[in-house]
This record gives C-alpha cells, structure tokens and sequence, in this order.
C-alpha cells in the first residue's frame, strides 16, 4: 500500500492547550511511521520569540524530533512562528520549508503555503507582514530579551485579537485574485494552505486546468489533517483528547 502524505497546520500549540500538544503527540507516534511525509504549514506554535527561548527537551520538540526520525518532516513557519529558525530545525530533525513552496504529492505538484500572505484585503496586516518579515526588524528583535519579547508577542496578540473581533470575515479570508496569481506563478493546480481556520475543498480553475484548493483547519475544537494518498485526497477532522 502507497504511504499517506499527511499535511497539517494552524495547531497553536501553547501551554494553556496541553490537550492539543497530546493530542500531536499521539497523532505523530501514529502516522509518522507509516507516512511517506508529514508537513506543518505553519503556525505550529501560538507564539515563536525565537529558538534561544526553548530549552530542546520540551515534550513537543522530542515528539517532533521522534517523527523526523520515522519520516520527512517539514515545517513551514507561520504568522505566529516566523521566528522558526535553525536551531529549531536542529532540535527537531525538521526541514523548514519557505513560504511558498511546492512539493510533488504523489506526483503532483501542489503549491504549499500558511496562507496569510493571500490575505491580501486586510492591508493593515499586509503591511504588519512586511515589517516583522524584514531581517532587521526581526534582528533587532531577537537583541531583546526573552521576557520583553514574550511580552511584546503577547501585546500583538491581544491586538490582533481585537482587530478580528472588528473585522468582517471576508476581509480576513484570502482573495481570489491572490489565490490565482499564486497559482499561477507556480504553475500548480492545487492549493494547499491553513490560516483562516475554515477548512474545506475549493475548485480551482488555473491556466494549466481544473485543481482545487485544500484549507486545512485549526487544532482548537478538534484537530484537521489532510490525508493524500495518489487516488484521493481526504480533508479529515481529529477528535482532540480529553484535557
Ligand atoms: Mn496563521
């Protein structure tokens, strides 16, 4: 039997969720063995102030470590975790993977992303984005200390709690024209991506014919895990463990 490739995303790990790392825990000593490859496409952790502020025994780094070592593993930073650098990728055995990227699933080549760059209505993240991506505002940033740097995440967490509360959906869901020209560009037909939290199948019509559009969902009332095997691709929820 062919391996599954497993993708996920948007799991927010935290240390008020214990049930959600469980709940990885168990996910990955399952799966990994048997999978072909498992992909992260970002906001893994609810906040990353950079590799410095983790030890490297935490359970979820082992549990990372122990999937890399059964299969491919590959990350891709999120919003919330940009800062995932290459001691994380050290601890973990992991591959980070840039935001895009396209991976050949089962021979297909699916363009791969965390999905917030395709936001493109919400111009005030847009230029949020640009900022914090920029190598010497994230320089300076890592120059601070770890307490001042949890307590500026915290800061922009709140903020940006607040600003969703005032936003309408549409405003905070990826645009079609974002979603064509990324398409597009990498000459993909399908579509992968987490962020918004609503997962689902889109169909997709790109220049290179039909495709679809895989939204995978977040880790706070139950888990979502896209399972790709060559004769189908299954969006499927994960019921989260008992706290
Ligand atoms: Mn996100």
């Amino acid at each position: 039997m062919t391996q599954p490739i497993l993708l996920i995303a948007d799991l927010h790990l935290d240390p008020s969720r214990p049930a959600v790392t469980r709940t990885l825990q168990h996910f990955l000593e399952r799966e990994a063995p048997g999978a072909a490859a498992l992909y992260i496409l970002g906001d893994l952790f609810e906040a990353w102030v950079g590799d410095d502020a983790v030890r490297g025994d935490e359970p979820e780094i082992a549990a990372l470590r122990s999937a890399a070592e059964a299969a491919p593993l590959y990350i891709m930073p999120g919003n919330r975790d940009f800062l995932l650098g290459e001691r994380f990728a050290e601890l973990t055995g992991a591959q980070l993977l840039p935001d895009p990227s396209v991976a050949e699933i089962h021979g297909d080549p699916a363009l791969l992303m965390h999905g917030d760059s395709l936001c493109t209505d919400d111009e005030e993240y847009m230029a949020f984005r640009a900022t914090v991506r920029d190598p010497a505002w994230q320089a300076q940033f890592l120059a601070l200390s770890v307490e001042e740097r949890l307590a500026q995440a915290r800061q922009a967490r709140s903020t940006s709690a607040e600003r969703g509360q005032a936003l309408d959906e549409a405003t905070m869901d990826v645009t079609g024209a974002a979603v064509d020209a990324a398409v597009a560009e990498h000459g993909a037909r399908w579509l992968i991506h987490g962020h918004t939290h609503c997962p689902g199948v889109h169909e997709l019509d790109t220049p290179f014919g039909p495709g679809q559009r895989y939204v995978l969902g977040d880790w706070f009332e139950q888990g979502s895990v896209l399972r790709c095997l060559p004769e189908e691709w299954r969006l499927e929820a994960l019921p989260l463990e008992a706290e």
